[in-house]
């Protein structure tokens, strides 16, 4: 079992995707990631930082550097510190968050608070490992089109364990995002569970990603809206108000 680990920051913000939108969470930002999406917006994460950047105080912004890598002790103080503040919920990102699962179950076992895991939706043995110790899941569900390779066989098996707990499913979409591939993700989470929120993410424009048109948008809502129960359109709204 990994007693020390690479993390990126510890903070407090709003959270600015997905369901739980406009919560107030503390967020814990691992390093590494299994994929490389074209629209990512944390590339920093790729690389393990020589320095944690820690906030003392919740929404202060009174960031202090500490040396990586840390302890299992070192984070969950931290973040328990943070915790001082009620918050909705403990945030676990990256990167990808189970590309260091073994600590990760550790670290949520000493946090006093809901714990939140978002990820791209890939490492399903990963999941199944620390699924007892984590509340809600935010999963990605990766369209072909901005990747360099297929992923539905992953997702579904990791949906398929995400299910047991609260999880929703967000799907990036862009200018080149087609029908076929949309479709395909409908088709996966209907096969699970129709019931878990499905949310369509339309792209903050990076690296070359285009914006979805508002005509397209609407129409990929209408799809997805035949075969599941509960599907919303949620843009970045962090980025809005200049939120961490
Ligand atoms: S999964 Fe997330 S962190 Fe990893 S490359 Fe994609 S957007 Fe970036």
């Amino acid at each position: 079992m990994s007693k020390e680990t690479n993390v990126i920051e510890i903070f407090s913000s709003i959270q600015g995707e997905g369901k739980y939108v406009g919560c107030r969470q503390i967020f814990v930002r691992f390093s590494g990631c299994n994929l490389r999406c074209q629209y990512c917006d944390t590339i920093d994460s790729y690389n393990k930082a020589f320095y944690c950047k820690v906030e003392n105080t919740a929404g202060n912004r009174d960031f202090i550097e500490i040396e990586n890598p840390l302890s299992v002790v070192e984070i969950s103080s931290r973040i328990n510190n943070l915790l001082k503040l009620p918050h909705h919920s403990v945030s676990f990102t990256g990167g990808e968050p189970l590309c260091q699962s073994d600590f990760l179950k550790d670290v949520a076992k000493e946090i006093k608070s809901v714990k939140y895991l978002e990820t791209n939706g890939t490492l399903s043995k990963e999941l199944a490992s620390i699924i007892d110790d984590i509340d809600i899941i935010s999963m990605d569900i990766k369209l072909p089109s901005f990747m360099k390779q297929i992923l539905w066989r992953e997702h579904e098996e990791f949906l398929k364990i995400a299910n047991k707990k609260e999880v929703f499913v967000k799907v990036v979409v862009s200018a080149e995002t087609n029908e076929s591939e949309f479709k395909t993700a409908i088709s996966l989470v209907e096969r699970i569970n129709k019931k878990i929120t499905f949310i369509i993410q339309p792209i903050t424009p990076l690296n070359g990603c285009c914006a979805i048109s508002p005509e397209a948008v609407i129409q990929f809502q209408n799809l997805a809206l035949r075969s599941l129960d509960d599907v919303r359109v949620i843009p970045q709204t962090h980025k809005f108000i200049n939120q961490m």
